[in-house]
């Protein structure tokens, strides 16, 4: 029995969420899932009962858990509520409670969709690359941090980037093991000729994967190169380890090549509990809240289904049915089944499937794939 705790969060995210809870109970129906899911609050949805971000229950609950699913937290309702208890802070402390390390962010483009990328169809159609991103360390969290008055009308802005050797070879561990069961092909990338810090996540990746990882082919690129390969040629790349800071700005550059926010999943993922066995992981969609689209059911859910597809394929050790799922989602995109947010602007408003209507379809899809 896996224990899912489902956080739908604000705005779009108990919109999309439903839809994914729908592609859940399929698979607990159809394929042998056995699933207990629990629901509560995180975000403003939580503030508005508990005037915190995520209650301590609720953290309770993702601890025990063996997953996390969340939708979206925010909204201008909360703009001026404390930065401790803001909707964001529910996820920076699932992260950081959760000690998830580890970001896995897919780019992949349906063929069906290469035409909304910013980029042409040759060069996305059939892309398919993980990024993984550092996420607990680095420059975002290092010290000292802050801002000084010098005196005399000057100040000084001052962040660290910081990284210890457990922290490399924890997040090069995570990517070598997704580049294993791919295409065994891992690209790391840093700035090890302007920093320090760069130089010393060249050599512990540099050192895991010769030590542990022989079979993997390993290849260094410096983050600004590795922007413009992306958008170059960004087919060359399968797995792509990076830290907090160049992971953050290189995921949103590969995003950005297939398409739409409403497509693009995510997994985070933490430390193996040693006395479980279990790896805590949290999955929700790239995109925010939505809050110009909300209650019109307009959302797109796929890439909260496509989410789930992770747990299946991260969590659950079911690639068979994150293959399925996977391939049900491309079966929709193939017969030109669209939400707004993916159809050409051309396409009629009668033509647009709504956020139910899109779950629908990918239940239809499918029983078709499973031949049921
Ligand atoms: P957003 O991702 O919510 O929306 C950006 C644009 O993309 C909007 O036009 C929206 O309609 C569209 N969009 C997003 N998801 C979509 C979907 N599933 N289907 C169709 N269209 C979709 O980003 P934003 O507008 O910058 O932020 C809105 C709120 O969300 C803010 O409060 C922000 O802090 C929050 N936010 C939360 C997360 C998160 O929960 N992880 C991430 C980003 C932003």
């Amino acid at each position: 029995m896996k224990n899912i705790l489902i956080l739908a969060g604000d705005g779009i995210g108990p919109e999309v969420m439903r839809e994914a809870c729908r592609i859940i109970d399929w698979f607990g129906a159809h394929r042998g899932l056995e699933v207990n899911l629990e629901h509560d609050l995180v975000g403003g949805a939580a503030y508005d009962v508990h005037q915190c971000a995520i209650s301590d229950a609720a953290m309770e609950k993702a601890l025990a858990a063996d997953i996390v699913m969340l939708g979206a937290v925010g909204g201008a309702k909360w703009d001026n509520v404390d930065y401790a208890a803001r909707p964001e802070a529910g996820l920076l402390r699932l992260r950081s409670d959760l000690e998830l390390f580890a970001n896995l962010r897919p780019a992949i483009c349906f063929p069906a969709l290469a035409q909304a990328s910013s980029l042409k169809r040759e060069i996305v159609e059939g892309l398919d690359i993980m990024i993984v991103r550092e996420l607990t360390g680095g420059i975002y969290f290092g010290e000292p941090r802050g801002i000084e008055d010098l005196g005399g009308g000057q100040r000084r802005g001052l962040n660290t980037q910081v990284y210890e050797t457990y922290e490399i070879e924890r997040i090069a561990r995570v990517a070598a093991d997704l580049a294993m069961a791919r295409g065994k092909k891992l690209a790391s990338s840093e700035k090890r000729n302007v920093m320090e810090s760069g130089q010393l996540w060249y050599e512990e990746v540099e050192r895991v994967i010769s030590t542990d990882y022989p079979e993997l082919e390993l290849s260094h690129v410096l983050a600004d190169n590795c922007a413009m390969q992306l958008v170059r040629n960004p087919k060359q790349y399968d797995v792509l380890v990076t830290d907090n800071l160049f992971g953050d700005i290189l995921s949103d550059i590969a995003a950005q090549l297939t398409g739409s926010l409403g497509m693009l999943p995510s997994a985070s993922l933490g430390a193996v509990d040693k006395i479980s066995g279990k790896r805590r992981a949290l999955y929700e969609p790239v995109h925010g809240s939505a809050p110009d689209i909300v209650g019109q059911n307009a959302a797109n859910p796929l890439a909260t289904i496509l989410s789930f597809a992770m747990a299946l394929r991260y969590s659950f050790a079911r690639s068979a049915d994150a293959d399925l799922l996977e391939a049900a989602v491309a079966r929709v995109l193939d017969k030109g089944l669209r939400t707004a947010d993916i159809a050409p602007a051309s396409a009629p408003s009668s033509d647009l499937l709504g956020t139910d209507a899109m779950g629908d379809a990918v239940l239809a899809a499918l029983v078709e794939e499973a031949g049921l």
